[in-house]
Parts: C-alpha cells; sequence; structure tokens
C-alpha cells in the first residue's frame, strides 16, 4: 500500500476541557496535513467546542455519543467542568459505559488509528480485537506517566507514602516527585476511591500496558530522559508530538462582552506589569488557601487579574468568601472575575507579565508560548509532577510551602509574585520564558513533531479496510 494515502484517525478525549482542548488542537493540526479526523464526545462537549476553521471543517468529523445514565451525577454533566470534584467518578463511571457503543463506531468506521485519554482502560482491548492500531495519547507528559510506571510494578505501591518520593525505576537523580500533601490529596480526594475499584493509576498502567505506542505531549529538548525512561519501562515506541500550542480563543457564548471590559481593565495597565490568576478548569482553593493567595495578592502591591470561580457548571460547590474588604482595598490594583474567562486572550495581552498557575500542562504551555514567567501553586493530579519538573529545568518558581499539609503563606505569595514579576533578582526567570518560547509556541518545532508522528501513523496503519 502506497504510504501516501490519507488517513483517517479517530481521537477519544477524556471528558475535561484541559483534555479535550489539545486533543482538538491535534485534531487540526493533522487535518491541515489532509488527513480525516473522527472527533469523539458527548453531545453537549461538541456543542461547545472552540468553532474549527472553514478549512478544516469537512476533514474533523464531529461525533457524538450520548453519555449514559448514572445515578448521582446532574442532569447535563457531561466534563468535569460541570461537576463538583467529588462527582467526578461519577462521571467517570458514565464514560465507562460508552463502551458498547465505541466498539459500534469502530467496527462500522474503521479507521486507521486510534488514539485515546487515560480514561478508556477498555479500550485497547477492542481495538486489538477488531485489528485497529491504536495509541495511548497522554497530555499528561513523560515524567508523569514514567513516575506512575509500568504494569510489574503496580501493586508494590500501596499506601501515600509509597508514592511521595521517586519511585525506584528512577535510573537518574532527580527531585521530580509528588509532595506528601500532593499524594494524600489524590488519595482522599475522591479522585481514586471509585466504586468500582478503578482507580486512576489503575487505568493509567492499564492503557500505558494495552497501546500499540504511547504519544505524548512534550518535546525531546523539555525532557529527554524522561522521554526514554519511559521507552524503557514499556519497551514500546514513545513518540513526542509536540507541544501543541493552543491555536483556539474562547468561542462561548459571553465572550465578546466579557472580553470587552477585560481587554479595557487590561489596556490600562503597564507593559508585563500585572499577574494573571488562574488555576484551571476543576481546581477550586479551599477557604484557608483562598485566603491567603487573596492577601497575598494585596501585599505584593502588584497589579493582578484573578479568575476565581465558585461554581462548576450549575453545581455550586459551596461558598468561598474573600477577605473582608478585600475588594475595597484593592480596588485599584486588580481585579476578580468569577466567570469562565478567555485565558489565551489574556496571556496574550501585554501588559500580563506573569502567571500565577496551577501548573495543569495547558495553562503551561500558554503561558510559554506567549512569554509568560510561570509562579506555581498546585492543587493535585499531575500538577505537583509538572511543577517539579519545571522547577528542575529553572522554568517556574513554586511557592514556597510546608511539603507534609501543603500550607502556605500571604507573605511567600507576595514575595514570590515581587521576585518573579518585579524584582531584579527574579529577572532569570523572565528570561527564562522568553527562551522557552522556542519549544512551547515555535510553528517549526511543532511541524517536526507533527511529521514524524504523521510518519510513522502511516508506516504501521491498518492493512486492510
Ligand atoms: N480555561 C479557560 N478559562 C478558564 C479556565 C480554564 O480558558 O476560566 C482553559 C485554559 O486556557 C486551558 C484549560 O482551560 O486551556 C485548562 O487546562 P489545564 O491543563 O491548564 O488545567 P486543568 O483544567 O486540566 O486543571
Amino acid at each position: 500500500m502506497p504510504n501516501d494515502k490519507k488517513l483517517h484517525i479517530a481521537l477519544f478525549p477524556w471528558l475535561a476541557f484541559g483534555h479535550m482542548i489539545p486533543y482538538l488542537e491535534l485534531a487540526k493540526l493533522i487535518a491541515q496535513k489532509g488527513h480525516r479526523i473522527s472527533f469523539i464526545s458527548t453531545p453537549r462537549n461538541i456543542d461547545r467546542l472552540p468553532k474549527l476553521p472553514h478549512n478544516l471543517a469537512p476533514l474533523i468529523d464531529l461525533v457524538m455519543l450520548p453519555l449514559p445514565h448514572v445515578d448521582n451525577l446532574p442532569d447535563n454533566a457531561e466534563a468535569t467542568s460541570d461537576v463538583p470534584l467529588d462527582k467526578v467518578p461519577y462521571l467517570k463511571k458514565a464514560y465507562d459505559a460508552l463502551q458498547d457503543s465505541m466498539t459500534q463506531f469502530l467496527q462500522d468506521s474503521k479507521p486507521d488509528w486510534v488514539l485515546y485519554d487515560f480514561v478508556p482502560y477498555w479500550l485497547p482491548g477492542i481495538a486489538r480485537k477488531l485489528g485497529i492500531p491504536n495509541a495511548f495519547f497522554s497530555i499528561f507528559i513523560a515524567a508523569t506517566l514514567s513516575y506512575i510506571g509500568p504494569k510489574a510494578y503496580f501493586s508494590e505501591r500501596k499506601n501515600p507514602e509509597d508514592y511521595a518520593s521517586p519511585p525506584k525505576w528512577v535510573p537518574f537523580p532527580t527531585t521530580v516527585a509528588c509532595r506528601f500533601f500532593e499524594v494524600m490529596k489524590i488519595f482522599n480526594g475522591g479522585i481514586t476511591s471509585e466504586e468500582s475499584n478503578v482507580t486512576d493509576f489503575y487505568r493509567f498502567v492499564e492503557v500505558m500496558d494495552g497501546c500499540d505506542i504511547m504519544v505524548v505531549r512534550s518535546c525531546m529538548e523539555l525532557e529527554p530522559e524522561w522521554l526514554q525512561l519511559l521507552e524503557d519501562l514499556h519497551r514500546k515506541p514513545v513518540i513526542p508530538v509536540g507541544q501543541l500550542p493552543t491555536t483556539v480563543h474562547d468561542s462561548r457564548d459571553n465572550e465578546t462582552e466579557t472580553w470587552l471590559w477585560m481587554k479595557e481593565w487590561l489596556d490600562k495597565q503597564a507593559k508585563s506589569s500585572v499577574v494573571y490568576v488562574a488555576f484551571g478548569s476543576e481546581a477550586k482553593p479551599t477557604q484557608e488557601e483562598l485566603t491567603e493567595i487573596a492577601l497575598g495578592l494585596e501585599q505584593s502591591k502588584v497589579p493582578f487579574f484573578w479568575v476565581l470561580r465558585t461554581r462548576c457548571g450549575t453545581v455550586d460547590t459551596g461558598l468561598i468568601e474573600l477577605p473582608e474588604g478585600f475588594e475595597e482595598r484593592t480596588k485599584g490594583q486588580g481585579v476578580v472575575c468569577t466567570s469562565w474567562a478567555p485565558q489565551l486572550k489574556i496571556l496574550a495581552h501585554d501588559s500580563v507579565g506573569g502567571f500565577l498557575t496551577h501548573s495543569g500542562w495547558s495553562s503551561v504551555v500558554e503561558a510559554l508560548q506567549f512569554e509568560r514567567p510561570l509562579i506555581i501553586l498546585t492543587f493535585y493530579a499531575d500538577q505537583g509532577i509538572n511543577a517539579k519538573l519545571l522547577e528542575e529545568k529553572h522554568i517556574g518558581y513554586l511557592i514556597p510551602r510546608n511539603e507534609q499539609d501543603g500550607s502556605f503563606t500571604r507573605d511567600s505569595v507576595a514575595k514570590s509574585l515581587r521576585l518573579v514579576i518585579v524584582e531584579e533578582e527574579g529577572k532569570m526567570y523572565r528570561d527564562k520564558a522568553k527562551e522557552m518560547k522556542g519549544l512551547f509556541g515555535d510553528k517549526k518545532s511543532q511541524d517536526k513533531y507533527l511529521d514524524s508522528f504523521l510518519d510513522y501513523l502511516r508506516t504501521h496503519r491498518r492493512l486492510q479496510n
């Protein structure tokens, strides 16, 4: 079969915008090369995806699989941002119930490849049975995947303590590991304690074990040692596909109106003076953390733009309050936005001089594609590993905190912000962020990774249709 025949690739992301957006970026890049994509999600998610460019829309088929009903999941909840954290396991349960419709889809459409996320641990087996080459496309970096480790070691780590240091299979010296308080959040936060006993760690090891190849949202220049380790651990091809810089701007209904007042405020600020504060689509600080963040911002005197969502979709996740008099006192200094914000547009604005982030990987990529230095405050999941990798490579600055319980003070927030954004002493962070644009926002480098990835898919496609 000639190698230049166009491919049909099915993409099946997890139901979180931090996952769907990079999957969509990959879809667009692949379609730009003339290949056909089936992008599979649930109806509500497909409806609220950013609009596709006209020239690519005919090549990207948006496939809607209705989400089966499960108890305890609110109506209309189809993404993690629609529900509080303790309901996410029910969303996973509903997602697992897509098994039959996904099988039917693959049987009917017979794509050349299917790429899936870490959640559908049942999919590699189905793809293999149907003879469809398949890949785990990870929006998590190789350091996170290596840290989780291969199936052979899965049963060795039972207690939280087992996860709070670099695992024994990492053959080089490193500081990259979850901190104790992050591990405790993973164990106690309801993220892994599902009714079915299917934990997130289990899902990861199953997809890594079952897939034909791993495709990782990363690049050799950032983490060569971790990409190599991942390949050594799993003895299968690990293909970095580049950082997939975000190109979509928020397309939600209120975008124009919301952006107008934001832009007006940002336009009034001095160049590179503002700290943009946001913790992604899921993380929400506790009351105690929120108070320290707020008072730290105030104390720093740095102009701030803070996205602080207190609701998840239609579900109120419990009221958290800003410190008394905070908004009055900081009136000339900053603004608090309580709705979804067009993050990419904000980060692209000239007045932004730093990003106080949870280090979700999309936020990291988006900041560095616009050369914004990172001040990092993690909450859970892969954020701790991302943060430690960025710290080890001198790319981001972690707010100092108690390693056991994760507590931090307003003082450390204020000092960290001033260091990275204002003071001469922190210039290295600003310089490093500029340097990183080449890895995180460079079209040529992205194209190089995409081409070798597509070459692999082309030479290893299914033989019969
Ligand atoms: N995002 C946004 N507006 C918001 C919150 C989040 O545009 O108010 C986008 C953000 O630009 C990024 C994604 O949602 O593309 C969040 O992904 P990330 O990996 O940073 O964090 P997660 O939500 O997965 O924790």
